[in-house]
C-alpha cells in the first residue's frame, strides 16, 4: 500500500500512526547499524520508515607528487539498497528520499527505474542543499532548480512519460509522491507567502501529502495547517518531530534549520546540561501527545540514526 494511502486511512478511521525517518549507513558500515536502530521501534507498528539521500561533496587529495586531485564523495550512498533492504526484511513500506542537488534529470530517472523494479513506490521529493564550500544551491545543468521540477518528473514518469521522449515499451510507474513543507518558513524564501505559493506549485504537480520541517512548538505546526488551507493545499500535512539531544542542538538547530526553539524548553535544557535528552524526550512526547489528540494521521520522527530517545516517545504515546 502505498503512503497517501495509509495516511488516508490513519484519517479514516481517527487513529495517529508512528513514523520514522532513518539514514543509510556511512560509507564502509553496514545494514546491520540501520537495523539495530529500527529493531526497538517495530513494537509501535510504524506505518513506514523514511529513508534519507545524502549528496556529494567534492574530496581534494594530496598526491606524491605534490599536486592535488579533486574528485566526488558520498559519505552515505545506498539509499536506493538500504529501502529495498529494510522493506523486504520488516515487510514495512518505505519512503525513498530523492533529490535534485547532484543530479542529471537522466540520473533522477535511472534512479527511478531501479526503485520501481524493487518495489519501492514512496518518494520524498526535495531539492536538497548547497553542496559544501557552494556560496548558494546550483543545480546540476541537466538537473533541476527547484522540488517542484523533480515532482512534476515523477508525476510524468507515472503517465509513462520520460525524460527524452515516449519509451518504446511503457510500463507505467505508481509512485506516491510527498514534499517538504516548512511552518517556519524555509531560509531561502523571500516571505512566508512566497514560500506557500511555492510548496502550492509542488501540490499542483503531483504531491499527495506534505512532511513538515521539525518544530517545537505545537502553535507553530497548527497555524502553518490553517495557513495552507487558506492558501488552497488541501493535502495531508503530517508534522516531522525531532527531540533535543544534545547541549549544543540548541544553537545548532536554530542556525541550520531556521527553527525557534521555545523559552520554556530552553530554560529547561539549560538548567539541566546534563539531562538535555531527557528533557528532549519530555518535550517531544508532550507535542506528539497535543499532536495525537488534535487528530494528525500520521507523526512523523527525526531520528538521525539514534532511536532510544525515539522509544521512549513512542511508549509514552502510541
Ligand atoms: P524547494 O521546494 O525547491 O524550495 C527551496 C526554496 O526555493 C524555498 O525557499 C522555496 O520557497 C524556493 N522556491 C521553490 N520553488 C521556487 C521557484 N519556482 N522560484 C523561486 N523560488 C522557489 N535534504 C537532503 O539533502 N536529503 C534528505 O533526505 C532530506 N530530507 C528532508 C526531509 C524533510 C521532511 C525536510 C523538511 C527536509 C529534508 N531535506 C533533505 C532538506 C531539504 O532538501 C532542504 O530543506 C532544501 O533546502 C529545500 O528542499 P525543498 O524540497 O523544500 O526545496
Amino acid at each position: 500500500m502505498n503512503v497517501v494511502e495509509l495516511i488516508r486511512r490513519a484519517a479514516a478511521h481517527g487513529t495517529t500512526r508512528f513514523a520514522f525517518e532513518l539514514l543509510p549507513p556511512l560509507k564502509g558500515d553496514s545494514k546491520r547499524s540501520v537495523y539495530d536502530a529500527i529493531d526497538p521501534l517495530t513494537d509501535f507498528d510504524p506505518a513506514y520508515i523514511n529513508v534519507t539521500y545524502h549528496r556529494e561533496s567534492l574530496k581534494r587529495t594530496k598526491l606524491p607528487d605534490g599536486t592535488f586531485e579533486e574528485h566526488v564523495v558520498r559519505r552515505r550512498p545506498g539509499t536506493v539498497g538500504i529501502s529495498a533492504a529494510i522493506q523486504k526484511k520488516y515487510g514495512i513500506e518505505t519512503v525513498h528520499h530523492l533529490i535534485c542537488g547532484g543530479l542529471s534529470k537522466y540520473d533522477i530517472e535511472d534512479a527511478l527505474i531501479d526503485m520501481d523494479f524493487l518495489g519501492l513506490h514512496n518518494v520524498l521529493a526535495l531539492r536538497g542543499d548547497k553542496r559544501r564550500n557552494e556560496p548558494r544551491f546550483a543545480p546540476h545543468p541537466k538537473g533541476h532548480a527547484h522540488a517542484a521540477e523533480l515532482v512534476r518528473q515523477i508525476a510524468d514518469m507515472n503517465r509513462g512519460r520520460f525524460v527524452d521522449g515516449e519509451a518504446e515499451v511503457c510500463h507505467r510507474t505508481h509512485f506516491s509522491i510527498g514534499v517538504a513543507g516548512y511552518p517556519e518558513t524555509h531560509g531561502e524564501a523571500a516571505s512566508p507567502e512566497e514560500d506557500l505559493r511555492h510548496l502550492r506549485e509542488k501540490v499542483e504537480a503531483g504531491a499527495e501529502y506534505v512532511v513538515t520541517q521539525m518544530f517545537f512548538d505545537n502553535a507553530r505546526y497548527f497555524d502553518f495547517v490553517r495557513r495552507c488551507r487558506a492558501a488552497g493545499i488541501d493535502v495531508p500535512i503530517i508534522p516531522g518531530l525531532k527531540p533535543l539531544a544534545t547541549p549544543q542542538h540548541l544553537t545548532v538547530l536554530p542556525e541550520v534549520f531556521g527553527v525557534h526553539i521555545p523559552e520554556a524548553l530552553r530554560r529547561e535544557a539549560e538548567a539541566r546540561p546534563d539531562a538535555v535528552r531527557e528533557v528532549g524526550i519530555e518535550w517531544a512526547a508532550a507535542q506528539a501527545r497535543e499532536l495525537k489528540a488534535a487528530g494528525v494521521p500520521v507523526i512523523h520522527f527525526y531520528t538521525m540514526g539514534r532511536t532510544d530517545n525515539i522509544r521512549r516517545i513512542a511508549q509514552s504515546v502510541f
